[in-house]
């Protein structure tokens, strides 16, 4: 497994598999790897013969008050759980690598989905991820790219500006993987306390007995509304709790395929799980 750090060397490095038309597997992260991570470079490994994954921590997409700096930084480690997981090239490039000294004076702005959920939470955030991910997958040209539906709405904007700007690659959600307590693995579960580690698993815990009341036919806004109170209860902050359709419509009531969308904070983390329930076949 080899590591690039510039554009310049990357390109050199995927040249021979382009040569030879070699299918192209792309794995964005922000590092500080995990099992979640590593399935995405499975799933990579399995569908394309050169894997690249890449390591930006990128600071267009924090906004001022959060843990930009703070971000834990674990490149040696990362690059050993690359190497057994099937990677072939890592890309760590500096900032000033991907974003120069010149201002940047374009913006990619996807509307309608980001109005809502984590983009009201955190303004300008999906711009962050947008003009990122393009210049990523401009840089890596892959065949496909992989994400984890962890981040549901980051994965909808990702598909719906790869499909409003015709690039050419396919984009393959991978699902959410998650501790055995049910915490959804995330490289921000490091900051919390052992007490508060102890709590956190009531996100998905609250999910899943929402998921049960829905199917026993309790009204959506009351299971809402439970999953609320168990958050408050159990010690949480709680930003969010909504449904929407699998499109990330609104949703009145358990009439279709949805999603439950939890976002949390416990002390200064600010935790997201998301739980697909499906509308049981008449
Ligand atoms: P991050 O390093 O947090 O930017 O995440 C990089 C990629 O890994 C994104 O596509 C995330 O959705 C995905 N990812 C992070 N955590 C998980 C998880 N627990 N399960 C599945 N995918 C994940």
């Amino acid at each position: 497994m080899k590591t690039e750090t510039t554009i310049q060397g990357l390109s050199a490095s995927l040249s021979p598999a382009r040569t030879a038309r070699k299918m192209i597997g792309f794995v964005p992260t922000m590092g500080n790897l995990h099992e979640g991570h590593l399935n995405l470079v499975r799933e990579a490994r399995k569908l394309c013969d050169t894997v690249v994954v890449s390591i930006f921590v990128n600071p267009i997409q924090f906004g001022p008050n959060e843990d930009f700096d703070s971000y834990p930084r674990t490149l040696e480690q990362d690059q050993r759980l690359l190497a057994e997981a099937g990677c072939d090239i890592v890309f760590a490039p500096t900032v000033e690598q991907m974003y120069g000294n010149k201002p940047r004076l374009t913006n990619i702005s996807v509307g309608g989905i980001t109005n809502d959920l984590c983009g009201l939470q955190r303004p300008g955030h999906f711009d962050g991820v947008a003009v990122v991910v393009t210049k990523l997958f401009n840089i890596v040209q892959p065949n496909f790219a992989f994400f984890g539906q962890k981040d549901y709405q980051q994965l909808a904007v990702i598909r719906q500006f790869v499909r409003d700007l015709n690039i050419p690659l396919e984009v393959i959600g991978v699902p959410i993987a998650r501790a055995t307590d049910g915490l959804a693995l995330s490289s921000r579960n490091g900051y919390l306390s052992a007490e508060n580690r102890a709590i956190a698993p009531a996100i998905y815990q609250s999910l899943k007995v929402a998921e049960q009341q829905l199917l026993a036919g309790t009204v959506l806004s009351e299971v809402l509304q439970n999953i609320k109170s168990a958050l408050t209860d159990a010690g949480f902050v709680v930003d969010y709790v909504e449904a929407r359709t699998t499109e990330l419509q609104n949703i009145e009531q358990f009439d279709a395929d949805m999603v439950l969308f939890i976002a949390a904070k416990l002390g200064a983390t600010r935790l997201i799980d998301n739980l697909q329930v499906k509308y049981p076949a008449s």
